[in-house]
């Protein structure tokens, strides 16, 4: 297909799209950062960006806006939620597809992340009559104590490429009912997706009511500088940051500095051990999906594979001829299983990873590049690498495809290297065998967020606390009692008797 003729199509079915979502033109048409689709590698639009001072302006306004949603009932809150919820449902096509477009998915995993921000809703509505507190014993008799747990204030949100719209959606939903207003820096390759999600808010707002104040999501378009400001402000009590280590290494001191909370959730260098008692199909399949699926960028991409020696020469043989089969292609065109890497620096990232991981001795199958039909795009044959043993690259988290497969013997020296790397997010053992499940999840098991059997590492529910240790942050996301991180807790004794004793026997008698 001739490239040129591609270029006008991709830009009018963003335009055609962002129509559909509710984006006035002047959002994204009067020039700005440019927003490139990974698909075809050209400029789609150019967004209006925010400047230092109008980050600022859109903070205080949420400051605003907070002070009166946090008197705002929880369960009336959870109704904007709910009504969310309703409009992502109603625009769940438009939105998954300009996610394909603007971050490269193929079609059911641009569906499915519409679907993780439906789910959430849902989650975060039934959160919205359960924020609740404990009743505690208290050693005084008369005395009532009890914690109630308060809005916290303006949530920064600062989200990664490659979940563009569901981070946003994991931390506005828990947010907003929990009576907070949210500030969001999305990645700036991905902009479009997010003026989406504002316009997406806007209609829920409306629809919702008065009670609902103007402010209660606002969105700052720009680079780190921009998402500096949002750090740095003292207005914003809890920053949640998505992205790399590095990015990590910046943001959590600086938030730190001025003793705001911090939700961290950075990056991850994923394994899975397979045993001799493993199902080699399941494994295999789940194998593919969490090291090939997303062309390698997920979080939770499957990176590091410990093989048992007995059944090495089974599997591996079979994960190659699965690498050099998988589909390679446009997600917009064709029906491929993995659809292109977010630019050219990716690209280089990876080839340069390769490239040192065969002076450690690896053996590499794929991980060429692969003609498209786009000259700009940067589509590769996902990377199969034997490696001798665990070092150089594969101690790093390569935001790309590339699997890297080692030989074991011992379990315990297998768990020893899963947990010798810096990330700590999530992992998987493949085995029928209880005593090994037991001890890959038991106390001196994985040492991730996320550890799973039978299951790969990546494709995580939103009912569960999402993140990891270590290097991947700390942060907990999404379900179960991650809510917790976006409230204050009071901790209240009511005296309801007619004396006044201290706690642990202490007498201050005054005359
Ligand atoms: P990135 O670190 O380059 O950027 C992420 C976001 O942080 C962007 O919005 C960026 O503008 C902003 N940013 C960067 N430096 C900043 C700074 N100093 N101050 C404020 N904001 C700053 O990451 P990316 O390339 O977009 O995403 C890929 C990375 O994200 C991978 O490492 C991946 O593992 C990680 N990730 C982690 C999770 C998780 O839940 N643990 C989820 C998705 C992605």
């Amino acid at each position: 297909m001739n490239v040129s003729t591609k270029r006008l199509d991709i830009v009018a079915e963003a335009r055609g799209l962002l129509s559909a979502l509710g984006v006035g033109e002047s959002a994204y048409a009067a020039g700005g950062m440019a927003a490139m689709s990974p698909v075809t590698g050209e400029k789609i639009a150019e967004v209006a960006t925010t400047t230092a001072a109008g980050a600022a302006r859109a903070i205080e306004e949420a400051d605003s806006a907070f002070r009166k949603w946090r008197l705002v009932p929880a369960p009336k809150r959870g109704e904007l939620v709910r009504l969310l919820g309703e409009e992502l449902r109603a625009h769940k096509a438009e939105l998954g597809r300009l996610v394909s477009i603007e971050a490269g998915k193929i079609p059911s995993e641009g569906l499915g992340e519409v679907q993780e921000m439906i789910d959430i809703c849902d989650f975060a509505v039934g959160l919205s009559r359960q924020l609740y507190g404990l009743t505690i014993a208290t050693e005084r008799p008369g005395h009532r104590m009890m914690e109630t747990w308060h809005p916290l204030g303006v949530i920064g949100v600062i989200s990664a490429f490659n979940f563009p719209v569901a981070v946003w959606s994991w931390n506005a939903a828990l947010a907003l009912v929990c009576g907070n207003s949210v500030v969001w820096k999305p990645s700036e390759k991905t902009t479009l997706t997010a003026l989406a999600c504002q316009a997406i808010f806007e209609r829920a707002v409306k629809r919702f009511g008065s009670d609902a104040p103007d402010g209660l999501l606002k969105v700052l378009i720009g680079d780190r500088a921009i998402g500096e400001v949002l750090v740095d402000h003292p207005k914003v009590p809890l920053v949640s940051a998505t992205g790399s280590t590095r990015m990590g290494r910046d943001v959590g001191p600086r938030l730190a500095k001025r003793f705001a909370r911090a939700i961290l959730e950075l990056g991850g260098n994923n394994a899975g051990i397979v045993t001799p008692s493993a199902d080699l199909d399941m494994a295999l399949r789940a194998i593919a999906f969490g090291a090939m699926g997303t062309a390698g960028q997920r979080c939770t991409t499957l990176r590091r594979l410990f093989v048992h020696d007995s059944v090495y020469d089974t599997l591996v043989p079979r994960l190659k001829k699965a690498y050099e089969s998988v589909s390679v292609g446009s997600p917009l065109e064709t029906s491929a299983l993995v659809g292109p890497l977010i630019d050219k620096a990716a690209f280089d990232g990876m080839q340069k990873a390769l490239k040192q991981a065969g002076t450690h001795g690896g053996k590499i199958t794929g991980g060429s590049r692969v003609d498209a039909g786009h000259a700009d795009a940067y589509y590769v044959k996902p990377a199969l690498v034997e490696m001798p043993k665990q070092e150089g690259p594969v101690l790093e988290e390569t935001f790309a495809p590339i699997l890297y497969v080692m030989k074991y013997t011992d379990l315990d020296a297998a768990i020893a290297d899963h947990n010798a790397v810096g990330a700590g997010l999530s992992s998987s053992i493949f085995t029928l065998d209880l005593q090994e499940a037991e001890r890959f999840l038991s106390v001196d098991g994985s040492d991730c967020g996320i550890a799973n059997v039978n299951i790969g590492t990546s494709g995580a529910e939103i009912g569960g606390a999402f993140g990891g240790e270590k290097e991947t942050g700390g942060g907990r996301e999404s379900g179960s009692d991650a809510w917790k991180a976006y409230m204050r807790r009071a901790t209240n004794t009511v005296n309801y008797s007619k004396a006044l004793p201290l706690a642990q026997g202490v007498s201050f008698d005054i005359e």
